[in-house]
């Protein structure tokens, strides 16, 4: 066997918070504290990680994942791709709390440019819990991270033995182990230490599409409505006035709009706003023209992405182009 085929792979641990490195809390009963473990304990607390890789760790950030933003996600993406661009590092593991994970996840997927492995994981019981899932599951992301099979399927997120791409992957659950699900299903399943993969991302991602996070400095504004019955214009009026670049309208079924709605969004798309229909419904695609007139509008659809993943898209595609017709290319390629 060569040296090459022999040699363990390098694995770079980067920590950003959450209930993975959380621990219970002192001052409320039953409660804990996200980010409170530090990364070179999250690791010490995996038996024999070291017989799967070479790893090194780095605490990227130290928050609850709820107080993520733009500017934490490029953050970490621009250390993620300095050392994905190093000969010394074979693969990226980041900690993440749940609550955001799918979004900071899904943003590496669009936007870093290697094809080396990046995988996500967190956990959904704090670090000093009975049954603790965190070290289970980081053990895993570091196997996948290690395997070959896990190169150029864009960012993966392992979690209760599971392995799912970025794209697809939404907090489904607010307490279960299994919070973690795609409308699709997961791209495989983790037997002992091996992944095994069933299915592979065919939406373009990571080094096949146009961004590179590394060279952004923030994301434009967009916001998020969430349709129901008896809404008011309001939320949409007052993100127009805030200076939003797009708005990501979470509608009724296949994307509807109300009657009572849709002048409010005429009108911020003739003040240079873009509107993309999403759907509240927890899976299924939006389909353009079906119900609403997207072309007379001018207006986009999402596919299938949830709304809070349409939001990056569509900022991270406000960044290369503002004409409709390659903005809604890019909802149906990405
Ligand atoms: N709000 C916490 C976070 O996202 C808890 C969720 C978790 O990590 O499981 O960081």
């Amino acid at each position: 066997m060569s040296t090459q085929a022999t040699r363990r792979p390098t694995i770079a641990v980067l920590a950003t918070g959450g209930t993975i490195a959380g621990t219970r809390s002192p001052d409320i009963a039953g409660s804990y504290r996200a980010a409170t473990v530090g990364v070179q304990d999250l690791i010490a607390a995996v038996p024999g990680l070291d017989e799967l890789a070479d790893v090194t760790g780095e605490q990227v950030l130290q928050i609850d994942s709820v107080n993520m933003d733009d500017a934490g996600m490029l953050t970490l993406a621009r250390r993620t791709s300095q050392l994905l661009d190093s000969d010394d590092v074979d693969a990226v593991v980041i900690t993440h709390g749940t609550d955001t994970l799918e979004e900071t996840a899904y943003l590496l997927h669009l936007g870093l440019t290697s094809n080396k492995p990046v995988v996500f994981v967190g956990s959904m019981r704090p670090a000093d819990a009975l049954s603790a899932d965190g070290p289970r599951n980081l053990r895993h992301a570091v196997a996948v991270a290690a395997n070959p099979q896990a190169r150029g399927k864009g960012v993966l997120v392992v979690m209760n033995d599971e392995i799912h791409t970025a794209r697809d992957v939404t907090k489904s659950h607010t307490l279960n182990v299994a919070a973690l699900r795609s409308p699709h299903g997961p791209l495989g399943y983790m037997v002992g230490d091996a992944p095994v993969f069933y299915r592979a991302p065919v939406r373009r991602h990571t080094w096949q599409t146009p961004f590179d996070l590394s060279a952004l400095d923030g994301l434009p504004q967009v916001g998020v409505v969430y349709a129901h019955a008896s809404m008011t214009t309001a939320t949409v009026e007052a993100l127009v006035d805030s200076g939003t670049a797009a708005i990501v309208h979470a509608g009724m079924g296949n994307g509807y709009v109300s009657e009572h709605i849709s002048g409010s969004l005429m009108a911020a798309r003739a003040a240079g706003v873009h509107i993309v229909r999403a759907s509240r419904a927890a899976s299924g695609s939006v389909v353009r023209n079906i119900a609403a007139l997207d072309d007379a509008n001018g207006w986009l659809v999402v596919d299938d992405q949830n709304p809070q993943k349409a939001r990056l898209l569509i900022a991270l595609a406000m960044t290369k182009t503002q004409d409709v017709g390659e903005l809604q290319q890019m909802f149906w390629t990405y």
